[in-house]
């Protein structure tokens, strides 16, 4: 998939659209998703023009994706996750239903979660 540079996570990167970062380095910008699905919800989108996790990690030195995962990491930590548990999501593709066409991974936590997808019903 080529990387469209209008999407909004790529608009928000160059500061088109207003968006309070919660952390921000040289690879990695943090912010609040705008419909949370847990009380805890952020987003760590990458600073490189990659589509999705799959793209990011053909695309990225070893010394970026190392720097990107501490920084999703740390964004973890700083919101005060770390002791009580948290989730990372990175959809990539269709069926994992991604919407936005730019590398994200959901940082999720402040609750319990439930079952890992909505139909693990039983689990929850
Ligand atoms: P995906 O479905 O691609 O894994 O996740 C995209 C996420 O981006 C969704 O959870 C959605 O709520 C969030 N989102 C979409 N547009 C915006 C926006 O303009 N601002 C913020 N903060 N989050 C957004």
């Amino acid at each position: 998939m080529t990387y469209d540079p209008h999407n909004i996570f790529a608009r928000i990167l160059r500061g088109e659209i207003p968006c309070e970062p919660i952390y921000e380095n040289e690879v990695a910008y943090a912010f609040r998703d705008i419909a949370p699905a847990a009380s805890v919800h952020v987003l760590v989108i990458c600073r490189r023009a990659a589509v999705s996790f799959d793209d990011f990690m053909q695309q990225a030195p070893a010394e970026e994706i190392a720097a990107f995962f501490a920084s999703v990491r740390q964004v973890a930590f700083d919101l005060g996750l770390s002791e009580t548990g948290y989730r990372l999501i990175a959809n990539h593709g269709a069926d994992a239903t991604q919407t936005v066409p730019h590398f994200h991974v959901h940082v999720l936590g402040g609750e319990p979660l439930g079952g890992l997808l909505a139909s693990d019903r039983k689990l929850r």
